[in-house]
């Protein structure tokens, strides 16, 4: 037989990339990707199980009608400026499959900052787009003259921007996001809110200051993570255009259903929640920054950033050691080599956090 060699037919950029695996290992305690705490009321879980219910045999609506007046609702916009999608991921890759005219003969540049959330590289690697990463500056935070050389060069059809950003938990400073947003005039900017709900002050006013400004938001940050919603706040024209991409019948019934219900209803129950990780948060910003060999970073969203002076990868094994499990950034290498993030849980688990920590250290 005539051996088949798949690497001819791949893409080549697959070469560089490893796939999506969380860490699979048993964890008494997980803080490593930024759930909420299970703190939801008995009640709410009970009227969500009833709420449950589909027609099986259906497709789910394939506009998603509902679930887009609901988050309509709450985001102060009309339906027509909502994109859902399967969580906020399957936005981003339809942004990277939609927005990418080649400039010329080259492949279309999508613009982000380092360190932030890996999907917007991933997933414009895997399409064969260029992706440049610009530093944030030592407060991380945009480094506006390095973003605006990088708009010059490269002409960028995408720009991303987290805010608060994962992993450094900060919001970006809104005049830098401001000037930014205006050197980018000829690109579609993207702010990811995935952590507003913990911010004290989200930035909605830059989508209706700006035309190209598209605003991301999701509901796994905020309790919902099983049911993969998030989406796009963007001019009607954007929606439309995103709309001939996403797949069809993408977001399944039940999550149209509980989302839907959760936005509506459930309102105050993921207001508590919020409130009692923000409460959480500051209490474990206050014991960390008590500890001597780690220094927490301020954080506007539902984890820290703790800067350790032992090496990250060290602290990180000796915290799963003891049965906890956070997120180490040494694989990056340079000032991430310090740097660990640790999402806030219940108190419990910030206890048991602390105290491993304490023994680790
Ligand atoms: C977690 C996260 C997302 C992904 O959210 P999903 O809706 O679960 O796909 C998007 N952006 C940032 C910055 C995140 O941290």
């Amino acid at each position: 037989m005539q051996g088949f060699d798949l690497g001819t037919v791949l893409r080549p950029e697959l070469g560089e990339l490893a796939a999506y695996v969380p860490d699979l290992g048993e964890y008494a305690v997980r803080l490593d990707a930024n759930e909420a705490p299970p703190v939801l009321s008995a009640a709410a879980r009970e009227r969500l199980a009833h709420e449950a219910v589909v027609a099986w045999e259906r497709y789910p609506d394939p506009t998603a009608r509902e679930l887009r007046r609901a988050v309509a609702c709450r985001c102060g916009v009309g339906p027509e400026s909502v994109l859902v999608g399967v969580g906020s991921d399957e936005v981003i890759a339809a942004l990277l499959t939609a927005c990418v005219r080649p400039r010329g003969r080259q492949a279309a540049t999508v613009l982000t900052t380092t360190p932030t959330f890996v999907m917007y590289r991933m997933s414009a690697r895997v399409r064969g787009l260029e992706v440049i990463e610009v530093p944030l500056d030592a407060a991380w935070d945009l480094d506006v003259a390095g973003m605006m050389r990088a708009i010059e060069f490269a002409s960028p059809n995408l720009v991303f921007i987290a805010s608060p950003n994962n992993p450094t938990g900060n919001r970006m400073s809104p005049d830098r996001l401001e000037r930014v947003i205006e050197a980018a005039s000829g690109a579609v900017v993207v702010i990811d809110e995935a952590y507003i709900d913990y911010a004290s002050q989200d930035q909605l006013g830059l989508y209706h200051r700006h035309p190209n400004v598209a605003i991301l938001r999701t509901l796994s940050k905020t309790g919902f993570a099983s049911l993969r919603v998030g989406w796009l706040i963007g001019r009607p024209e954007l929606v439309a255009a995103l709309d001939k991409v996403r797949l069809p019948y993408n977001v399944n019934a039940i999550a149209q259903r509980l989302a839907t219900f959760a936005l509506d209803e459930l309102g105050a129950e993921m207001a508590a929640v919020t409130h009692f990780v923000c409460g959480e948060r500051g209490r474990l910003f206050t014991e960390l920054a008590a500890l001597d060999g780690v220094e927490p970073w301020p954080s506007e969203a539902n984890f820290i950033w703790i800067r350790t002076t032992r090496p990250a990868n060290e602290v990180h094994a000796g915290l799963c050691t003891r049965g906890v499990l956070a997120r180490s950034f040494h694989q990056r290498g340079g000032r991430l080599a310090h740097q660990l993030r640790v999402t806030v849980g219940t108190a419990r688990e910030n206890d048991t956090f602390l105290r491993a920590l304490r023994e680790v250290l």
